[in-house]
C-alpha cells in the first residue's frame, strides 16, 4: 500500500466522498525534524502486511490550516498521526476521528496503538499481527546497553526506555558521572529554584535523571565496562557483548556515554601525592582543607568554580596558572576575582612536589624567565582538563589525536560510513557526551547528545529489524 498525499481540502472531500476505509493521516511540515525521524516509520507500516487494512495519507500541516479547521482536527504539535474512518458519503466531522496517535514514537509502540485501535473498533486485523505486536511489546525488546550514566547516558536511556528498548545503563564506578563531583549546577535548564534561586546539586540532579530512565523500565548496573566485543547474531545481525569483570551480556545496540577523567599534571612522582594533598576533585576532597591554604591549577571554568568552592574550607585560595588569559567565562573569572580569600599566581607552573607523607610545598616555574621558587602550601587541586574514558574499546573506533571519539557527525562527507549523526564506523555503536565532545562539554549538550544518540539508536534498530 502506498502512501497517498492530500493537498488540500477539495482532496480531502473528495476522499471522504471516494472511500470507506480507515485511513492513518500524517500531519507533518517540511521543515520539522521529528516528522523527517517518523517518515520511514510511517513509510514502513504502510507496507505492513498486518496493516492491510487500514490507508495511509500525508498532509502538510503549513499548507492545510484551513483543511485541519474545517474538519475539526487539533493540531496542536507536528508529526502528529490520526485515525479516522471515511463513509463514502462525503462527509467528515470530528466523529469519523477515531483516535489521534501521538507524535514522535518508534515502530512498536505505532504498531501497538494500532492494532489496539483495530481491536476496540473491530477491525480484521491477522492473528499475526496481534501476535506480532504483543511479542515485540513484551518478549522480543531489542537490548540496548548504555555505557555510562553522565548526562548523555542517563538522557540517552530515557529515550531508549520510553521507546520500548530493553535498556541496560552500566554506570561505571562513578555513577552520575563527573557532575557528581560539582556543586551547584547554575545553567540546566529547569533545575533551578526560582524563590532560592539557586541551581540543584550536581550529584541530586544526576540520581533524578537516573530514576527518571528506570522508571521508564531501564536497569542499572554499578559496575565497569572492561570491553566491548563486536559479533553476529544467528540472523546475520551486529550483535555487542559487554563486558564487565562480573557479568557478561549480549545487546543488539550500544551507546558509548562513558565521558572523561580528570587529568594530572603528569610531573614525575606526582602519583605518590594523589590522595595526599594532591587532589582532581574539590567536591570529594575540599572539606579536609578546614583552615588551610590550597592552590588549583588551571584557568578555565573549572578552576574558577573549584577555587570558589574551596573558600567555604581553606583560609586562602591560589590560582595558579601559567598564562595571563583564561578559558573562564567572564562571571565565572570575575566571581573568583571579587572572592577576598583567593589569590592568582600567574606565569606559574608547578614542576615539582615536595613533602614527606603529603605535600608541603611545590616548586613554581615562572613561564616566561624559567626562574624557580618554593611555595608553601597544604593541597593542590587540578583543574585542567580531562581525557576521555575509551580504554575499553581498544582500537575499535575511530579517535582524534587527543582520544576522543568521533561519530559521522564530524566526519566529512565523502568518508561518511552511516546516514546517523551519532553513529561510529561500527555498525550498531553510537557515541554521546564528553566521549566525543571536547568543544562544549556541558551537562545539557551531553544531555543533547544522549537524546541524538538515542534517536538514532532507535531509528537504526527499526531499519534492521
Ligand atoms: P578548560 O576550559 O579546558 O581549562 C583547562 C585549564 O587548564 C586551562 O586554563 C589550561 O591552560 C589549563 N591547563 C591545561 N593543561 C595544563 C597543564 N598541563 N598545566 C597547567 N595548566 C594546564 O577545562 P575546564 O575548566 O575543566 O572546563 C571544561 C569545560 O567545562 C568548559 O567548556 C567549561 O566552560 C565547562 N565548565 C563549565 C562550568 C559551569 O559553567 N558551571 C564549570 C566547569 C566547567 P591554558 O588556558 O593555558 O591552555
Amino acid at each position: 500500500m502506498s502512501i497517498i498525499k492530500i493537498n488540500n481540502t477539495q482532496e480531502f472531500q473528495d476522499l471522504a466522498k471516494a472511500s470507506s476505509d480507515y485511513f492513518v493521516l500524517d500531519f507533518y511540515a517540511d521543515w520539522c525534524g521529528p516528522c523527517k525521524i517518523m517518515t520511514p516509520i510511517f513509510e514502513r507500516l504502510s507496507l505492513a502486511q498486518e496493516f492491510s487494512e487500514f490507508k495511509f495519507a500525508k498532509i502538510d500541516r503549513d499548507q492545510n490550516i484551513d483543511l485541519i479547521d474545517t474538519f475539526g482536527f487539533h493540531i496542536k504539535s507536528i508529526p502528529q498521526f490520526v485515525l479516522v474512518k471515511f463513509n463514502a458519503d462525503g462527509n467528515f466531522s470530528e466523529i469519523n476521528i477515531i483516535d489521534y496517535l501521538g507524535g514522535t514514537q518508534s515502530k512498536t509502540d505505532m504498531s501497538l496503538k494500532l492494532s489496539e485501535l483495530a481491536l476496540n473498533n473491530n477491525i480484521n486485523l491477522t492473528e499475526t499481527a496481534l501476535n506480532n505486536n504483543h511479542n515485540n511489546m513484551h518478549e522480543n525488546k531489542q537490548k540496548v546497553a548504555i555505557i555510562g550514566s553522565g548526562p548523555s547516558g542517563l538522557t540517552a536511556a530515557i529515550y531508549t526506555s520510553r521507546a520500548q528498548l530493553d535498556t541496560t545503563i552500566y554506570l561505571g564506578l562513578q555513577p552520575g558521572g563527573q557532575l557528581t563531583t560539582t556543586t551547584e549546577i547554575e545553567n540546566f535548564p529547569g533545575a533551578w529554584n526560582p524563590e532560592t534561586k539557586e541551581g540543584m546539586m550536581g550529584p541530586d540532579l544526576m540520581s533524578l535523571i537516573q530514576k527518571q530512565a528506570e522508571n521508564f523500565g531501564a536497569k542499572s548496573i554499578l559496575d565497569q565496562v572492561t570491553s566491548l566485543i563486536v559479533g553476529k547474531n544467528t540472523y546475520g545481525k551486529p550483535e555487542f557483548t559487554v563486558k564487565t569483570s562480573a557479568s557478561e551480556s549480549k545487546f543488539d545496540a550500544v551507546i558509548i556515554a562513558s565521558g572523561a577523567s580528570a587529568r594530572y599534571l603528569g610531573i614525575e612522582g606526582e602519583e605518590k601525592f594523589i590522595g595526599k594533598g594532591y587532589h582532581s576533585c574539590a567536591t570529594c576532597d575540599g572539606f579536609f582543607y578546614r583552615g588551610k591554604t590550597v592552590a588549583i591549577v588551571g584557568g578555565g571554568d573549572s578552576s574558577m568554580e573549584e577555587a570558589n568552592f574551596l573558600t567555604k574550607f581553606a583560609k586562602k585560595v591560589v590560582i595558579i596558572h601559567r598564562r595571563a588569559e583564561f578559558r573562564a567565562s567572564k562571571i565565572m573569572l570575575e566571581r573568583a576575582q571579587n572572592n577576598p580569600k583567593i589569590e592568582f599566581l600567574l606565569f606559574k607552573k608547578i614542576v615539582e612536589f615536595n613533602g614527606d607523607k603529603k605535600v608541603e610545598s611545590v616548586t613554581l616555574e615562572d613561564t616566561k624567565t624559567g626562574e624557580k621558587s618554593d611555595f608553601p602550601l597544604d593541597g593542590v587541586f587540578v583543574a585542567i582538563g580531562h581525557n576521555p574514558n575509551t580504554e575499553f574499546l581498544g582500537d575499535l573506533l575511530d579517535k582524534d589525536n587527543a582520544g576522543y571519539l568521533i561519530p559521522q557527525s564530524r566526519i566529512p562527507q565523502d568518508l561518511k560510513t552511516s546516514k546517523y549523526s551519532m553513529a561510529t564506523k561500527v555498525e550498531g555503536v553510537f557515541v554521546a557526551g564528553d566521549v566525543e565532545d571536547k568543544t562544549y562539554r556541558q551537562a545539557i549538550t551531553a544531555a543533547g547528545d544522549g537524546c541524538r544518540a538515542a534517536m538514532d539508536t532507535e531509528k537504526w534498530l527499526e531499519e534492521i529489524s
